[in-house]
């Protein structure tokens, strides 16, 4: 069984596909960090992620660099944006995400464009939205526990220019498939919404049966 977890920038949907990998006992890949790795990479080369081939070199980075804290700050977040804008960054990391869609038993990918692009074959797909304010909120608490201290209308103005590069690049812009299961969890908290989420894959689930 494939589940594909879209959304925006800090919706939950990480969280929620941690969630339902341990609900339903399947492995779990966050696509996000493969082009947190790329833009990364592409910087400790000395490259510019917005040039095409700079961003290209960067998908080749060690596997060792996906556990690196620093892939989960703001500022790598904005060069993953950028590097993902480029079809060929997208080409480069098709085959490892495809790969694990379809491994034996089935997987959870959250991404941009896993039920559109990567699995559109995906037996439940789920879209996870919730309010920019909301979205700020979190991230900034999120920051603030770990002692990073950031304004929250800094934090909006980058979620609102990260929707804008994913919503509109011409290459798997982020957005839900037509048959994917929208869930807007704006208000709800984490366990609320890890519920909502495994309720309606539950119900999709069933449907296949
Ligand atoms: O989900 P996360 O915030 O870690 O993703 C970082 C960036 O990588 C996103 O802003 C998006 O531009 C890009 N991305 C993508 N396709 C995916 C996952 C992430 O374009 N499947």
């Amino acid at each position: 069984m494939i589940i594909a977890v879209d959304g925006p920038t800090a919706s939950g949907k990480g969280t929620i596909a941690k969630a339902l990998a341990s609900h339903f006992g399947l492995p779990h890949l966050d696509t996000g960090l493969l082009y947190r790795a790329a833009g990364y990479q592409c910087a400790l080369n000395g490259g510019d992620v917005n040039n095409e081939e700079d961003a290209l070199a960067g998908c080749d980075f060690p596997d060792d660099l996906l556990s690196n804290p620093e892939l989960r700050s703001e500022a790598t977040g904005g060069l993953a944006s950028r590097a993902s804008a480029h079809p060929a960054v997208r080409q480069a990391l098709y085959e490892r995400q495809r790969a694990f869609a379809t491994q034996p038993g089935g997987a959870v990918l959250d991404g941009r464009d896993i039920g559109t692009v990567i699995a559109p074959e995906a037996d439940i797909k789920l879209f996870i939205t919730a309010s920019v304010e909301a979205r700020a909120m979190r991230r900034w608490l999120e920051m603030t526990g770990r002692e990073i201290e950031i304004p929250l209308a800094e934090i909006e103005q980058d979620i609102v220019r990260r929707d804008d590069r994913d919503i509109n690049r011409k290459d798997a812009p982020l957005r839900a498939a037509p048959d994917a299961r929208i869930l807007d969890t704006t208000r709800l908290n984490k366990e609320q919404a890890i519920a909502a989420a495994i309720e309606a894959a539950e119900s999709a689930a069933k449907a296949l049966r």
